[in-house]
This record gives structure tokens, C-alpha cells and sequence, in this order.
């Protein structure tokens, strides 16, 4: 039955901070697993695509056969979410992508890789996330992507001072530009399992 046992949740492991993922959706009770072939994909009812570099996660994730049953389960309604790289490769478009660079897409939105260039790589700041409770979220961004441009249906989640959006949703599919499996703040990934059992 829906919701009585562990949910059964991927973590995308091709390149990346899968194992950071994983111990946090388990210390949350999932039964978290790392997904590198179409069988294994086949097994979970919620997928995590983590933070690496996208274009190498993209590259791995078509020599391993994996782009083309990532792009049906998407379109088939599993729940998806993708941080940093992962949610480059859940955008429909791609600005700054190297060349002959994919996405699996599903998310109407334009991300723009690498968006705080050189000089600030990474950062660290606090944001307002009212979906996922009212205390400020300490949110890691490392080479991050950012929000480009959201179509209709997209639900912007979290914003920079600056008005940029750096977390969105849109049905079955969660994206965050900064990494909170890295901080201990387990919110975004209890948000992410309350979505995974309700959608089961
Ligand atoms: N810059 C990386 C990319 O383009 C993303 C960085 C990250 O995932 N921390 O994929």
C-alpha cells in the first residue's frame, strides 16, 4: 500500500555527490539505492539526479544506456529531483553548454550553466523556501547553474536576493540550483519523499 513501507528511491550514480544523497534519503527511512542501469532504474518509485558536472553526466548517462529510459520515466510521471548538474539535465534548455552537450529535459525553464562565473564560483547564503518551512534554508552553491527563464506551469520555489530563481518544480519533476545534501538541513529531501509517496 502507498506510503506503509520505505519508499523505494535512485540516486542517479554516474559521476556526482551520489553517496551524499544516498545518506541522507536514508536517514530519512527511504531505502535509497544508486541507480547506474536501466534495470535498476525499473525498481524505484523516486529518482535523484545529484550534483557533478552535467556534461559528463550526460555523456555517461548515453554510453550507459540509460538517457533513453531516464527520458521515459520523466515523461511518464516519475517523481524526479535534480540538484545543481542534476537540474541542468532536467531543463528543456540549456544556455552555455558545451558543445554537443544534452539534457534529458522535462522542466520548462532555461538554465544557464556555470551563472556566477569566475569570480564567484561558489557561495553560500541563506534563502527563503516558504514550501519547505518558514526557517531560512543554508543553501551551498558550487559552479552553480541558475534559472533562467520559467515557462506557465513551472512554480519558482526559491529566489536570490536578486529576483533569480534557484529552485522550481513543476509536476513530477524538483529542481534546486544549490546542493542541500551537503549542509544537514534534510528538508528539501523530506519535501521530495512526501512527493515520491503521495504520487506512488
Ligand atoms: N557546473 C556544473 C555543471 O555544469 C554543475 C556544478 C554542480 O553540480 N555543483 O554541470
Amino acid at each position: 500500500m502507498a506510503g506503509s513501507s520505505a519508499p523505494i528511491v535512485g540516486v542517479l550514480a554516474l559521476q556526482g555527490d551520489f553517496r551524499e544523497h544516498i545518506a541522507m534519503l536514508k536517514s530519512l527511512g527511504a531505502d535509497a539505492r544508486a541507480v547506474r542501469r536501466p534495470e535498476e532504474l525499473a525498481l524505484v518509485g523516486g529518482l535523484v539526479i545529484p550534483g557533478g558536472e552535467s556534461s559528463v553526466i550526460d555523456k555517461l548517462s548515453r554510453i550507459f544506456g540509460l538517457a533513453e529510459p531516464l527520458k521515459s520515466a520523466i515523461r511518464a510521471g516519475l517523481p524526479v529531483y535534480g540538484t545543481c548538474a542534476g537540474l541542468i539535465m532536467l531543463a528543456d534548455r540549456v544556455l552555455d553548454a558545451i558543445a554537443g552537450q544534452q539534457s534529458l529535459g522535462g522542466l520548462d525553464i532555461s538554465v544557464r550553466r556555470n551563472a556566477f562565473g569566475s569570480q564567484l564560483d561558489s557561495f553560500e547564503t541563506n534563502l527563503d523556501i516558504p514550501a519547505v518551512g518558514v526557517t531560512p534554508m543554508h543553501a551551498v552553491f558550487i559552479r552553480a547553474p541558475v534559472v533562467e527563464q520559467i515557462g506557465a506551469g513551472v512554480t519558482p520555489l526559491a529566489t536570490l536576493a536578486d529576483g533569480r530563481v534557484v529552485a522550481v518544480e513543476q509536476g513530477n519533476l524538483l529542481g534546486t540550483a544549490f546542493h542541500p545534501e551537503m549542509t544537514g538541513d534534510t528538508r528539501f529531501h523530506q519535501y521530495f519523499l512526501d512527493r515520491v509517496r503521495s504520487m506512488a
